[in-house]
């Protein structure tokens, strides 16, 4: 499979010159299998981008959406997704019974009178909420070689990171989770230890310092210290630190990126962890 990034701020754009190497557009994943199938997750801002460069790719005409949550930071970009506004192109909305009904009422609130100009009944793309495998709670999948399956987050209001396999490689999203606090429902930390185990590649929210994280713990998001020692705990492959504070310049992402190597080193573990920059690609 081949990820694109093409947003990993958390929380709200950012653009600005401190922010030009990491970028400044919200969470937006292109995931393509081997065989080419697009599956795009969340439509942050960054979603925008990505609409234009399918309009330019003439194979594209189907795609399929995967939302982690509801949270605005994750759905603000898709007003602005032309494909959307084209009879040429289908989109697929995946992801359980609840989660269907619940995609279709925030994708079409955002965009109701005095909030947008243009109502969600104008979209001319053909949008099909349907999911390959609609009894379970939460996506469970198989989509054109991706094996996809849903992993719940510890974040306000809940929501689902996802696990993508395909030909032996793994890779787990998880952009908004917190380990310091227990949400309704979410999993604990040796849960996420015992999921992450091994992998090939986890991308996970790395948002907040040690002193941010004084006054925002139970807001949903992790520190990079923590999601590097669960990095190491679990002993994956490659940790990519996402969700990005608003307020983290592209200077702080390098330091921040030299603490967690030196804190890596020091336990004499082996995982590769990078900062995740919009336009990056990784194939796995
Ligand atoms: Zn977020
Ligand atoms: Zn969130």
């Amino acid at each position: 499979m081949k990820i694109k990034i093409w947003g990993c701020r958390g929380s709200l754009p950012t653009p600005g010159n401190e922010t030009l190497r990491y970028g400044g557009n919200t969470t937006c994943l292109e995931i393509r299998s081997s065989t080419g199938h697009m599956v795009i997750v969340d439509a942050g801002s960054g979603l925008r981008n990505l609409g234009k460069s399918i309009l330019k790719d003439n194979a594209v005409t189907e795609v399929h959406f995967l939302f982690t949550h509801s949270h605005w930071d994750h759905l603000m970009g898709f007003p602005f997704f032309v494909p959307a506004y084209f009879s040429k192109y289908t989109m697929k909305f995946c992801c359980g019974m609840h989660a269907q009904e619940t995609i279709r009422d925030f994708l079409s609130h955002q965009m109701e009178s005095p909030y947008f100009p243009v109502d969600f009944s104008q979209l001319r793309a053909t949008i099909v909420f349907e999911c390959s495998n609609p009894h379970h709670a939460v996506c469970n999948c198989r989509c054109n070689g991706l094996e996809i399956s849903a992993v719940p987050l510890n974040h306000p209001n809940g929501g689902y990171g996802y696990k993508f396999v395909e030909n032996g490689k793994t890779f787990i999203f998880i952009p908004d989770n917190e380990f310091g606090f227990a949400h309704e429902n979410g999993p604990t930390r040796e849960d996420y230890i015992a999921l992450f185990r091994d992998v090939d590649l986890l991308i996970h929210d790395a948002q907040y310092t040690e002193d941010e994280y004084r006054h925002t713990r139970g807001w949903g998001h992790s520190t990079y210290a923590d999601a590097t020692d669960v990095a190491i705990a679990s002993n994956v492959k490659s940790f990519g630190m996402f969700h990005h504070d608003p307020d983290r310049t592209d200077a702080d992402l390098d330091q921040q990126v030299e603490f967690c190597r030196q804190r890596i080193r020091a336990e004499k573990s082996t995982v590769h962890c990078f900062a995740v920059a919009e336009g990056m690609e990784i194939e796995l």
